[in-house]
C-alpha cells in the first residue's frame, strides 16, 4: 500500500463536514503557518517539497510562488483552478466533493504564504453540486474563525469566494480563467505579462490547481523534506490518477510516484487488469491532450526498462516514444478500440472548444476534424494521412495558448504509432463505408470489422 498524503481520511464517515474534519487533524497547517511561521517560511517549505503543479504542466509550485510580484499597496490574489474539463480527468471533482475542507485549508495556508487577502476557487460550472458543497464548507470555516478578519488573532485577514466557471474547456487555461473571473469572455491572454506580474484585475496573481493547493497541507504539516522523501527523483509526493476505460476497477487512485505503469494497470490495488480478459491496445496517460502510446511503449520505455508513473518516467523517450503525466487522466483502451475513430471524436472536442482567437487552432482543428471524418467514413486517401500530419505540425507551437498543442499532440502520436490503422481505413474504404453503422455501434477496429464481413 502506497502512502496517502491527501486521501488518508477520505472514507471517514462525516469527513465532508467541519467537525469530523477538524477532529481528524484538519486545519493544523493553518495553525502552524499562522502561529509559528512567516509567509516566506511557508514558501520555502513548498520549494523544498519539490511539489509540481498537478493541473498538467508540472511547473515547480514553490518557484511559481516566488515569481509573485509584491508592489506596495497593490492586492495579490490566489486563484484555485477548479475548472477541471480535460477529457478523462475527474480527480479534482472527487477531492472537492469528498474533502472540501482540505481544499479550503490549503487555500488559507497558501493565501497566507502569498500575502493574499482575497482568494477565489473557480469551479467548473457543470460541477454545480460541488459549488454547493464548497459554499457550505466555506461558511463552516468562517463560523469557526478560519476565514474572515484577524484569523487566530494574527492580524491576517482572508476572504474566500467560489466562482462558477464559464462553461468552456478553455476557461481552464489560467489567463482565460482570469478573464472569465473578471466577468469577460474566457479568451486566453498573450503572455507575457504572466499572471504573477499582472493577473486578476491587473494585479499579481498565482493560479494553482486543486490538487496542488491540497498538497500544501501535508507539506506544511510534515515539512517540505518529508514530502520530498516520497516519490521518485523530481517527481516528489503522491499523485491522484483518474483511471477510466477498459479496466476492471476504474476510479481515482492516490499513487506514490515511482510505481510501474504495469503495476498500476494490472495489480488489484489499482486498475485490476483489462476488462473481460482482453488485450491492452493503448493508453492515454495524462488526460486527452497528451500523446497516446501503444502497449509496448506504455509498459516499457524504448530502452526496454519498465515505464514508471512519474513526470520523467512517462516522458522518457520524448514525443517519439514517450508521453506525459499531464493531469493524471489515465485512459485505457483494449483491442476493440478504433484509434482513428477515437481520434476523430477527440478532435471534434478540440475544434468545438477552440476559442477562435488564432488561425492555426481555429482553422486547423476544424480541418483535422473534417479529414478524420473523411477517413473514418471510408472516403480517405493516403494523402489525407500525410495532410493530417502536416496540419498538426503547423499548429504545434504556433498558437496563443496550449490548446493548439493539446489538439496537435494526439494527432501526431496516433499517426506515429498507429499509421497502419489509418491506412486500413483508406484501403478498405468502400467496404468500411458499408459497415459504418456497425463501427458506430460496436466501436470495432476497421481491420477486424472488414475481416468479419
Ligand atoms: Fe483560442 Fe485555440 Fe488560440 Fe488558445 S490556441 S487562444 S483556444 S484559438
Amino acid at each position: 500500500m502506497g502512502k496517502k498524503l491527501l486521501t488518508e481520511h477520505i472514507n471517514v464517515p462525516g469527513i465532508q463536514g467541519y467537525e469530523v474534519y477538524r477532529k481528524m487533524g484538519g486545519y493544523a497547517s493553518v495553525e502552524k503557518a499562522i502561529k509559528s511561521m512567516k509567509p516566506e517560511d511557508v514558501v520555502e517549505e513548498v520549494k523544498k517539497s519539490g511539489l509540481r503543479g498537478r493541473g498538467g504542466a508540472g511547473f515547480p509550485t514553490g518557484m511559481k510562488w516566488s515569481f509573485l510580484a509584491k508592489p506596495e499597496g497593490v492586492p495579490r490574489y490566489l486563484v484555485c483552478n477548479a475548472d477541471e474539463s480535460e477529457p478523462g480527468t475527474f480527480k479534482d471533482r472527487y477531492l472537492m466533493s469528498r474533502l472540501p475542507h482540505l481544499l479550503i485549508e490549503g487555500m488559507i495556508t497558501s493565501s497566507f504564504a502569498l500575502g493574499a487577502n482575497t482568494s477565489y476557487i473557480y469551479v467548473r460550472g457543470e460541477y454545480y453540486y460541488i459549488i454547493a458543497i464548497l459554499e457550505k464548507a466555506i461558511a463552516e470555516a468562517y463560523a469557526a474563525g478560519w476565514l474572515g478578519k484577524n484569523i487566530l488573532g494574527s492580524g491576517y485577514d482572508l476572504d474566500l469566494y467560489v466562482q462558477p466557471g464559464g462553461g468552456a474547456y478553455i476557461c481552464g487555461e489560467e489567463t482565460a480563467l482570469l478573464e472569465s473571473l473578471e466577468g469577460k469572455r474566457g479568451n486566453p491572454r498573450i503572455k507575457p505579462p504572466f499572471p504573477a506580474i499582472a493577473g486578476l484585475y491587473g494585479c499579481p496573481t498565482v493560479v494553482n490547481n486543486v490538487e496542488t493547493i491540497a498538497a500544501v497541507v501535508p507539506i506544511v504539516n510534515q515539512g517540505g523534506d518529508a514530502y520530498a522523501a516520497v516519490g521518485i527523483g523530481k517527481s516528489t509526493g503522491t499523485k491522484l490518477i483518474s483511471a477510466s476505460g477498459h479496466i476492471n476497477k476504474p476510479g481515482i487512485y492516490e499513487i506514490e510516484m515511482g510505481i510501474t505503469v504495469e503495476d498500476f494497470i494490472y495489480s488489484d490495488e489499482y486498475c485490476g487488469g483489462i476488462l473481460n480478459g482482453k488485450k491492452l491496445k493503448a493508453v492515454i496517460a495524462g488526460g486527452s491532450s497528451v500523446p497516446i502510446l501503444p502497449t509496448d511503449l506504455i509498459l516499457k520505455t524504448a530502452a526496454g526498462e519498465p515505464r514508471i508513473m512519474s513526470y520523467e518516467g512517462l516522458a522518457d523517450g520524448g514525443f517519439a516514444a514517450g508521453t506525459m503525466l499531464g493531469s493524471g487522466g489515465f485512459i485505457v483502451m483494449d483491442e476493440s478500440v478504433s484509434i482513428p475513430k477515437n481520434l476523430w471524436n477527440l478532435i471534434r472536442f478540440y475544434h468545438h472548444e477552440s476559442c477562435g482567437q488564432c488561425s492555426p487552432c481555429r482553422e486547423g482543428t476544424g480541418w483535422m476534424e473534417k479529414i478524420l471524418h473523411k477517413i473514418v467514413d471510408g472516403h480517405g486517401t493516403l494523402k489525407d494521412i500525410d495532410l493530417l500530419w502536416e496540419l498538426q505540425a503547423k499548429i504545434e507551437g504556433n498558437t496563443i495558448c496550449p490548446l493548439g498543442d493539446a489538439a496537435a499532440w494526439p494527432v501526431a502520436s496516433a499517426i506515429r504509432h498507429f499509421r497502419t490503422e489509418f491506412e486500413e481505413y483508406v484501403k478498405h474504404g468502400d467496404k468500411i463505408k458499408d459497415v459504418k453503422y456497425y463501427f458506430h455501434t460496436h466501436n470495432m477496429d476497421p481491420a477486424a470489422a472488414y475481416s468479419s464481413l
